[in-house]
């Protein structure tokens, strides 16, 4: 039955949408990858592969031939320190891919649409200290959501909801709560916490200083990406169509994940707090409750296993590009 289906994944290039490809794909599904630019770090494993600028209606509808089903994952985004600074940016190019995205999967027949969206629809006022009390689905209303990046997602949450009571589109909607990983950006400004504290500390030496942004008592839980693809792939046989939390519900602070990679890269290593840079609310969590209910299931890699993977990744690549010595160089003491 699987392999009969034929599936979309928009954003295919990037972090994400790479592992979604290489597990649907694994599990038989022929699969077609979209994105303005290829995977960064491996070859896709989807059958086709189309670089196509999704913001455009016309590249929406040619990504959306023949398809069954439409994984959205394509977006403009980043860490806090991108979308803090791109609002404008984000907002056009998102809503273009976005209602593109949708709108092209009614004339081209498709029968499923999963739209991820994210924490960012959570309004500001529920996550003001660091004593945070889990976020429900229901939360997000009355809204306040996260300016630009989260209006828009929470918007097209609404989109997928109309699509799917007037048109009789299924629609499927998983808000993501710091997705962290192998092959997600590590450097150039649009990475995320997890990934930016690898490769600091990646680069510092034994009892050297990174710079942290803010005072580090912001808090956060973090979810890794196997999981993630599990929940997404989960959420898109279920038959629940309201908007799902996938996250875990461990909290950690920043400088609680510091020093957990200090503690896995084997270093001493001294926090230089920046307190002019942009930190985003703070105090976030994923209520999992629904979560359970609706999947029977929920994320279960620690973040201790997850931030080791990651930091083995970040660590071959920063080899690779020359920033760090190769590890036989590392042996010999050179
Ligand atoms: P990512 O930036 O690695 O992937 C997004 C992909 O979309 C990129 O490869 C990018 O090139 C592509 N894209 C951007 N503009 C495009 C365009 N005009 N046409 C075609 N492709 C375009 O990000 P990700 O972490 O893999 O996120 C995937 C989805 O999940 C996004 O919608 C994001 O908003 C959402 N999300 C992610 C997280 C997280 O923690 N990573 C949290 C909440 C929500």
């Amino acid at each position: 039955m699987a392999n009969q289906t034929r599936v979309l994944v928009t954003g295919a290039g990037g972090f994400i949408g790479h592992h979604l490809v290489k597990s649907l794909a694994g599990q038989g599904y022929w699969v077609r990858g979209v994105d303005i630019k290829p995977p960064d770090y491996e070859e896709t494993s989807a059958q086709e592969f189309e670089l196509l600028d999704l913001r455009s209606w016309e590249n929406c509808l040619r990504a959306t031939r023949n398809i069954d089903e439409v994984y959205a994952l394509a977006a403009n985004m980043g860490g806090i320190g991108f979308i803090e600074t791109n609002k404008g940016v984000i907002v056009r190019d998102n809503t273009l891919i976005n209602i593109h995205s949708i709108e092209a999967a009614n004339p081209n027949g498709v029968k499923r649409f999963l739209f991820t969206s994210s924490a960012c629809v959570y309004p500001g006022y529920r996550q003001e200290n660091a004593d945070v009390v889990p976020l429900r689905e229901e939360d997000a209303y009355p809204a306040d959501a996260e300016d630009g990046y989260g209006w828009e997602k929470l918007y097209m949450e609404r989109v997928c909801r109309h699509y799917r009571e007037d048109f009789g589109l299924e629609t499927r909607v998983v808000r993501f709560h710091n997705i962290y990983g192998p092959l997600g950006t590590y450097d150039g400004g649009r990475e995320k916490s997890p990934a930016a504290m690898c490769r600091k500390i990646a680069l510092a030496s034994d009892g050297g200083q990174i710079e942290v942004w803010g005072d580090g008592h912001k808090i956060r839980s973090y979810c890794y990406i196997d999981d993630c693809v599990e929940g997404i792939c989960r959420l898109m046989r279920s038959d629940h169509s309201d908007p799902l939390n996938l996250g875990t519900d461990r909290l950690v602070s920043i400088n609680q994940l510091v020093d957990l990679v200090a503690a896995i890269a084997g270093k001493t290593i001294y926090r230089r707090h920046d307190l002019s840079k942009p930190q985003g609310v703070r105090g976030r969590n994923s209520d999992n409750t629904l979560l359970r209910q609706v999947l029977g299931w929920e994320p279960r890699i620690s973040l201790e296993e997850g931030i080791a993977r990651t930091y083995v990744f970040i660590t071959g690549e920063l080899r690779k590009a020359g920033r760090l010595p190769s590890a036989t160089e590392q042996k010999v003491g050179v």
